[in-house]
């Protein structure tokens, strides 16, 4: 058995980079990737560093499988189970590449500069600076959207990242064990006990799912006292969850909300938020409003997106940029409009898609693509201008130079032909608790939606071959089994 373990790990490691990182090569141009997230990610995945002197710069030193943060949240899965370190990642590839963990504060197109700040708890003497490039790649993501509403910063927890998922877990764990404290007041109990999500897009209603399981498979058994006082509240301002999902699909999961006692108000515009308390107003069915005041031991803030500054920033400095509201607008190769050398992907790019991991995934093998391209296009037409420039210097052999220059520029038309991104939807899937999930899938050109337990088990399959490792797949896999055996893991 040992030598089978031994003998996996030998085929995982054994492509990887085995050279330090060396300095840059002065002759190749220098391609700076922002961000180690789903675009940034599988762009470096896919790229031939061979061709450019690669620097990757992200504040976070691994890329995140977002699609199973939910879980993260309540335990089911453990977070490093979904991390993947950025050096690992980057020690495969053929020529090796640089990484500073640093956060990109602004991007000098003029220039064609980024500055950079280490944000680090033990900096050393450099804290800020400035990377040049000649090529860049913007694949920052974006911020949590609160619309400037009172007290969301400050009260509520997001779900974007890992850090933000142990918070959640955490305070879970806090809400339950101060409610079973001795003497608690009714009201007490209550507040404590009632979760409360906002914005009922995917995040949100994994998100209340998870809970609702959590608390119907572990916190009821282990403390049972508390457990008749448990809600979780989804609020959305639209007339019905994932508005995106097909409307069977919608019908399904507020039903199945129903059956798992999750209390969904819809047409509910969240205005306020306090430290106990989010004030909300709701639409009646015969148009009048209503206040409504919900008090709260949790809240998750999930209602979508916000530029980030440092795009922000960027796009005032671009003239073409003016007009574009949700991020960087880019043309059908992904450039950034109106300027030059710069690339955008995933949730800060303007493309005409949702942001979605799928999306920002298919932008950056598509950049990989055009980059591998454009490195041996430009490779092709220097060994035609040299063989052309030799022509005259060695007469005797002309025919076999013109033939191999036809060759290189017959080789040439096949590979300068890139035809524009094309982002191509393989569906959509989310998991809504109670081992159920709702998908909608593409299958042959059409659309098939489907729900329930054979779809959570479809969910799971596509999740664990999506993971980005195997050391990932089997973390995974293990935490399942770990948390369907012993139950999620209480410890705060
Ligand atoms: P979202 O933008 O999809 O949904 C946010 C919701 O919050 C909206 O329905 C909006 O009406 C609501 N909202 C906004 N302000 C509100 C307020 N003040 N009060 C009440 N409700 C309010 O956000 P998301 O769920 O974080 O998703 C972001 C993107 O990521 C989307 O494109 C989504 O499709 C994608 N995503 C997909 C999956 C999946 O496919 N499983 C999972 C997570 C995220």
């Amino acid at each position: 058995a040992i030598a089978g373990v031994a003998y996996i790990g030998y085929g995982i490691y054994e492509d990887r980079h085995p050279e330090p990182q060396t300095e840059p090569d002065p002759t190749k141009k220098t391609l700076v990737i922002l961000g180690t997230g789903w675009g940034s990610v599988s762009l470096l995945k896919r790229l031939d560093t061979e061709n450019y002197n690669v620097i990757v710069i992200s504040p976070r030193n691994y890329f995140l499988f977002t699609p199973l943060l939910p879980s993260c949240t309540t335990g089911t899965i453990e977070h490093r189970s979904i991390m993947e370190p950025i050096r690992t990642i980057l020690r495969s590839k053929k020529a090796s590449v640089r990484f500073y963990e640093a956060e990109a504060s602004s991007i000098d197109p003029d220039r064609k500069v980024v500055r950079i700040f280490d944000n680090s708890e033990v900096k050393g003497d450099m804290t800020e600076t400035e990377v040049p490039y000649d090529m860049l790649v913007v694949g920052v993501g974006a911020e949590n959207a609160t619309f400037g509403i009172p007290g969301v910063r400050e009260h509520s927890c997001f779900l974007k990242e890992i850090g933000d998922a142990q918070r959640i877990r955490k305070r879970i764990m806090d809400c339950v064990e101060t409610a079973a404290f001795k003497d608690q007041s009714p009201e007490e109990i209550d507040r404590l006990m009632h979760m409360v999500v906002v914005g009922g897009g995917p995040t949100g209603v994994e998100f209340a799912g998870e809970l609702q399981d959590f608390f119907e498979e572990d916190i009821k058994k282990l403390v049972p006292e508390i457990s008749d006082r448990f809600r979780v509240t989804l609020i959305e301002a639209l007339p019905n969850v994932l508005p995106s999902f097909s409307k069977q699909l919608i019908e399904y999961t507020e039903s199945t909300f129903k059956e798992e006692k999750i209390n969904i108000h819809t047409k509910t515009m969240v205005k306020k938020v306090t430290d106990k308390t989010v004030e909300a107003v709701a639409t009646r069915p015969d148009g009048t409003k209503e206040t409504i005041v919900f008090p709260y031991g949790l809240l998750v803030w999930a209602t979508g997106n916000a530029v980030r500054p440092v795009v922000q920033d960027l796009m005032q400095r671009i003239p073409a940029q003016k007009n574009s509201r949700r991020g960087l607008a880019v043309n059908e190769y992904l450039v950034v409009q109106g300027a030059r050398d710069i690339w955008a992907v995933g949730d800060c790019a303007v493309a005409g898609y949702a942001p979605t991991a799928q999306v920002a995934s298919q932008e950056g093998n598509f950049l990989a693509r055009l980059f591998n391209n454009m490195a041996r296009t430009e490779a092709l037409e220097n060994k035609i201008a040299e063989l052309s420039g030799s022509l005259n210097l060695q007469p005797g052999n002309t025919a076999e130079i013109s033939r191999e220059i036809e060759e290189y520029e017959r080789q040439l038309r096949r590979i300068k032909d890139v035809k524009p991104f094309h982002y191509s939807h393989q569906g959509s899937l989310a998991y809504i608790g109670s081992e159920k999930a709702v998908a909608d899938v593409t299958w042959f050109n059409g659309n098939v939606a489907a729900a329930g337990g054979l779809t959570y088990l479809f969910w799971r399959s596509a999740y664990i071959s999506m993971c980005f490792s195997t050391r990932n797949r089997l973390l995974v896999i293990n935490d399942w089994l770990k948390s369907k055996l012993f139950g999620r893991d209480l410890s705060r």
